[in-house]
């Protein structure tokens, strides 16, 4: 059995559902945390059979989005200012970031962390918007 941690009650109910859909067969635990008086924060965790560790992963990752692709330059017009961009990253006339990337966001949450710790996501490509935070 492995276990992916780590999703809130609201993420939950949506991966029972998803994983409900697929027939993929999955146990979950709650873990509360920061208990006080006024109660706690309870995630859960995932625990699924080795053999459907694979497919779970894929659907999670699809679930939040995470890309495996890295981005291509773009080529059209730009949705900000129309001016043509001809294989960029940027708009070179406004700036406008043409990024699909994986939202830094959702690269916060544990599951992304579980998936780097893991070797499970591709190579990154340096991040322009990240420099900043080092
Ligand atoms: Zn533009």
């Amino acid at each position: 059995m492995i276990e992916i941690p780590r999703f809130s009650a609201s993420e939950l109910k949506d991966i029972v559902h998803l994983f409900g859909q697929e027939g993929v067969p999955f146990h979950y635990r709650g873990l509360t945390t920061s208990v006080s008086r006024y109660g706690g924060v309870t995630e859960y965790i995932l625990i699924v059979d080795k053999e459907d560790f694979d497919q779970c992963i894929d659907l999670l990752m699809e679930y939040f989005v995470i890309n495996t692709v890295p981005d291509q330059p773009f080529v059209g017009v730009c949705p900000a200012c129309e001016a043509r961009i001809d294989g960029l990253f940027e708009c070179p006339e406004c700036g406008l970031s043409m990024r699909v990337g994986t939202l830094s966001q959702t690269k916060s949450h544990p599951f992304y962390a579980f998936l780097r710790s893991n070797g499970l996501l591709p190579q990154e490509e340096p991040n322009p918007e990240d420099r900043f935070e080092r």
